[in-house]
């Protein structure tokens, strides 16, 4: 008999599936690390297990704890799952811009839900970063996640992902491309794999309204470049620890409308059905080739964090597009 002994055991070894429509006139083979394929439904289990066994093991987490973070979602995904199979309790805290269908998710797999308002400064006290740290400062036997800065992020990346990428090409991925928010995929994969090759090119993708470019090319966190934007999952208004700019070749800004179509365009013309950052990362993909021009002899890596499904009321719904005056098709 094959079987896991629980859910938590069929997280990771995720496929690896080759674009073909979208990258039709690119000279490289371009490979999706296809994250879905994960319980929860993104790459994000793969950190919130690592995170609650790190934190265990070290005693900040205890038997019958409460788990908080202030999370988009596909965290409080992973997170929810490891807390089931092990036995605590989850509050996450989210901004009132993700998806109707993110925080449905969340309850539905028991997590306690609290919404922030978006559009204020990080230190602002009803900002979700103040939120979280508020709360698990007045719950006892609480333990705050902090995925920003929390080294069982990247270190997830560095132990799974990475080695797999690494496997699943015969060492002969070139490049890898991965959207940047907290930075854990990035910075876990990109130590891993130029571990193995020096060589290798990591390219973040970012979004305007967000600082994580302009940092990395000048060293200036600059807060003009910071407001509101739509791209869901990418991008930061702080440098979390888990960015590791020194293994970043370079960033690229996709705009939210261009996002918005090419996660419609993924689902429509390659049959993967993806979250938004998925969007953004193929149209930044063909924007770093316009930039650094892939050669025949190219593997680049693409990693999709996350399913459609929790589009399906905004980037998949025509209307929703039609108000933002992003209805091409
Ligand atoms: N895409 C989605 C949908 C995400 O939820 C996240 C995490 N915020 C990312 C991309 C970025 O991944 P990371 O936090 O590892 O940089």
């Amino acid at each position: 008999m094959d079987y896991a002994e629980n859910i938590l055991g069929t997280i990771g070894n995720t496929p690896m599936v080759k674009m073909n429509k979208l990258v039709e006139d690119l000279p490289c083979l371009v490979l999706a690390k296809y994250e879905t394929f994960n319980p929860g439904n993104s790459v994000k289990d793969r950190m919130g297990l690592m995170m609650i066994e790190d934190a265990e093991a070290d005693g900040r987490l205890k038997p019958g704890g409460t788990i908080i973070e202030g999370t988009s979602g596909n965290t409080g995904m992973g997170l929810a799952l490891a807390a089931i199979i092990k036995g605590y309790k989850l509050i996450c805290v989210l901004s009132d811009k993700q998806s109707k269908e993110k925080m449905d998710i969340l309850r539905a797999v028991g997590a306690e839900v609290h919404v922030c308002p978006t559009d204020v400064a990080p230190d602002d006290p009803q900002s979700y970063y103040s939120t979280s740290k508020r709360l698990s400062e007045e719950i006892p036997n609480s333990w705050y996640v902090n995925q920003y800065d929390n080294p069982s992020n990247c270190k997830a990346h560095y132990m799974s992902t990475g080695p797999e990428i690494w496997e699943q090409t015969d060492g002969k991925v070139t490049h890898f491309v991965v959207g940047v928010g907290t930075g854990g995929t990035i910075s876990g994969v990109g130590t891993y794999l130029k571990g193995k090759n020096p060589n290798i090119k990591i390219w973040g993708i970012d979004t305007y309204g967000s600082v994580f470019k302009k940092y990395h090319e000048t060293g200036e966190f600059d807060e003009k470049e910071i407001y509101a934007y739509v791209t869901e999952g990418i991008g930061e208004d702080i440098l979390p620890l888990n960015v590791r700019f020194e293994v970043i070749d370079g960033f690229t800004k996709v705009t939210d409308k261009d996002a918005a179509i090419y996660t419609r365009r993924l689902a429509k013309e390659e049959g993967m059905f993806l979250g938004n950052s998925a969007g953004a990362a193929i149209k930044g993909l063909l924007q770093i080739h316009e930039e650094v021009g892939f050669t025949k002899d190219d593997v680049v890596v693409i990693l999709y964090h996350d399913h459609g499904s929790r589009y399906v009321g905004k980037f998949f719904n025509d209307e929703w597009m039609a108000q933002k005056g992003w209805l091409e098709e």
